[in-house]
Parts: C-alpha cells; sequence; structure tokens
C-alpha cells in the first residue's frame, strides 16, 4: 500500500476546483469512454442544486449527537475515508473504507439510489421484451400518520389487498413500487405514499383506480396515474430517496429518533407478475461506490488502461475525493514508497 502525499499544486487546485464540500461525493456518476479516452463528469449541474437545497451530512450529525451518540458516529465515519485506485494520474476506482448504509445518511442513500436506479431499468428493460404494455407511474397514497410505523404498516396492508383485487390483475401485468415518506412540521405527522412503475395492459383510469384505492384503505383515495415516456426519469422518480434529508431537520427529537431507529431490513420496496424479479440487489457490493465499475477486475500493480503506467492504492479523505471527482483525475500525485 503506497501512502498519498498529494503536492502543493494539487490541493491547492483541489481547494479552488473541489468547493461544494458538502456535496455528497458519490451522487455525481461519472462516466468514462475508453476508447476515446474521454473522461465525462454527469449531473454535475443537479449535484449543485442538491447541496444548495439540503442539509450537509455535518448538520445531520450534529442533530444526531443529542438523540443518539452511537449513530452520529457511525454517520461521521461514514465516506470520511475512501481507498482509490489510481496510476497517479487517472482514478480507475474508488470506494468508501466505510458506509453506515442508514437510509438518512445523504452519502448511503445516494449511492442506493443511484444503484437501485441502474439495476431497476435493466430488470425492467428485459422484462418488457417479452410483454406488452404501457409503462406507467402509478402514486398510491394514504392520510397521513403519526408515526412512521403505523403510516408504513397500513400502506403496505392497503397495497397488499390492492394486488389482490381482480380488477388489478386484470389491469397491471407488473408492479415494481418503492415507498416514500415526508414530514409534515405543522401537522406533526408522517405523508407516506408509494410510487409504483407498472405495466399497464388495459386501459385504467385514475377515478376508477382511486374508488378501487378507497375500497381497500377505507379512507384515502387520491392516487395518480401516468404514462411513462421516458422509461430512465421514471425509474429514476421511483428509486429516488424514501425521505428527504431536509425533512429530518424539520422533525421533533421524538420523531427524528423514529426515523433513525428504524428497523434495519424494513421492506421499503414492492414487486410483482412480470416485474417480480425487479429488486435491489444489495449483496452487489462489487458496486458498491465503485464508480467506474468497468474496472472491478484490476487490482495495484497492473497497467492503467489509459496510459499504461503501473496502478497503486492509496487513501485520501473526504475532501481529496471530492476534489478528485471534480478533476475527474488525480494529477501530480507523488507516490510514496518510504512508509
Ligand atoms: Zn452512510
Ligand atoms: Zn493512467
Amino acid at each position: 500500500m503506497n501512502q498519498l502525499s498529494l503536492s502543493r499544486n494539487t490541493s491547492d487546485s483541489l481547494k479552488t476546483k473541489g468547493k461544494p464540500a458538502s456535496a455528497p461525493s458519490l451522487d455525481t456518476v461519472q462516466q468514462v469512454d475508453i476508447n476515446g479516452r474521454e473522461f465525462r463528469r454527469a449531473s454535475q449541474g443537479k449535484s449543485e442544486r442538491w447541496t444548495a437545497r439540503t442539509p450537509t451530512k455535518r448538520d445531520i450529525v450534529a442533530r444526531l449527537e443529542r438523540v443518539s451518540a452511537e449513530d452520529a458516529s457511525r454517520l461521521k465515519q461514514c465516506c470520511s475515508a475512501f481507498r482509490v485506485l489510481t496510476c497517479g494520474q487517472h482514478t480507475l476506482r474508488s470506494y468508501p473504507t466505510f458506509r453506515c448504509k442508514k437510509p438518512f445518511c445523504p452519502d448511503c442513500a445516494a449511492e442506493r439510489a443511484n444503484r437501485l436506479s441502474r439495476q431497476t431499468e435493466a430488470k425492467i428493460a428485459e422484462a418488457m421484451q417479452t410483454n406488452n404494455g404501457r409503462l406507467c407511474l402509478l402514486t398510491l397514497t394514504t392520510k397521513n400518520a403519526a408515526t412512521l410505523d403505523g403510516g408504513l404498516s397500513k400502506l403496505k396492508k392497503s397495497f397488499a389487498n390492492f394486488k389482490r383485487k381482480k380488477v388489478f390483475k386484470e389491469r397491471i401485468k407488473g408492479y415494481f413500487g418503492a415507498f416514500e415518506y415526508t414530514f409534515n412540521p405543522k401537522t406533526n405527522d408522517f405523508h407516506v405514499h408509494l410510487h409504483l412503475i407498472v405495466l399497464r395492459g388495459k386501459f385504467w383510469n385514475q377515478s376508477d383506480i382511486s374508488d378501487a384505492w378507497r375500497d381497500v384503505t377505507g379512507d384515502s383515495f387520491i392516487v395518480d396515474i401516468r404514462e411513462i415516456k421516458n422509461a430512465h426519469k421514471g425509474v429514476k422518480e421511483v428509486c429516488k430517496y424514501p425521505m428527504k434529508p431536509a425533512d429530518l431537520m424539520k422533525m421533533p427529537d421524538d420523531k427524528f429518533l423514529e426515523v433513525v431507529k428504524m428497523k434495519k431490513g424494513t421492506r421499503m420496496f414492492v414487486s410483482g407478475g412480470c416485474f417480480y424479479n425487479v429488486k435491489l440487489d444489495d449483496a452487489d457490493d462489487a458496486a458498491d461506490g465503485n464508480v467506474f465499475t468497468q474496472f472491478a477486475e484490476l487490482t495495484e500493480g497492473d497497467a492503467c488502461p489509459f496510459c499504461k503506467q503501473e496502478l497503486f492504492d492509496v487513501f485520501v479523505n473526504r475532501q481529496q475525493h471530492i476534489g478528485l471527482h471534480e478533476l475527474n483525475a488525480m494529477p501530480n500525485v507523488v507516490k510514496n514508497n518510504s512508509s
């Protein structure tokens, strides 16, 4: 393992170029074109908007320290250091040395959302090859709930009954969905809803869906269905974060703690019909934070596919990592073998 020392030159450029220190580093997914030897930075504008609108991880840690010191320290550790495979000029692979995998962690939520939408899109495309129908986005909502757990279980139970309905089976050939919740500080309760990507066979209009939904919920009838023109966008809509980190900051301590202490492994997805096998493959750890998955096989000592220099592993801190991804490469790294 080589130790990293960045030259003065590099740390200066990291400081100026890698400005948004609070940006979730892995939210900015990079792609690389091997043949064109061209690095492209994707969705940078989005990641800047994200920074402006959401609390920083530091804010969440500070808030968490008041209610659960243990979770606060894990969140602090998460993505604070990265292991990077580089030739000194090109970054082939990087992943955090520790991940908390908590849904309220901006880093882990972003990584999970990216991975989920990648996997989901591929699996839905596969299912669509043998099934006909219109891809639609269906949203089902329930009345606000005082507790997150209560709201979630009511919605889950309602959906379980909904999908058993004859009319659902007749119209929907496949579905994949994720639960999402928001918090309303005025009424001090949670709004839990379910976003689904469905493959609709026969047309099913909104008011009929609303009637069927009221039938199973007893009191809720607000639904929305719309055709998806762009499957990629539709998948993104369903696979985004289960909650907005900004909502966390609006919660009183008891609600905040409820979210933080939500049972590990609480099911947040549903799937069935021809989309039955669409689910998040959590065992796929190779993809966890691994920006350039096509380089998964490379290790220390191999030649860089771009410049043929020898690759080595380095540890960088969060600040350096953000800078490194902003620059799309790691210039002026001095290999230091003295350790
Ligand atoms: Zn995390
Ligand atoms: Zn190289």
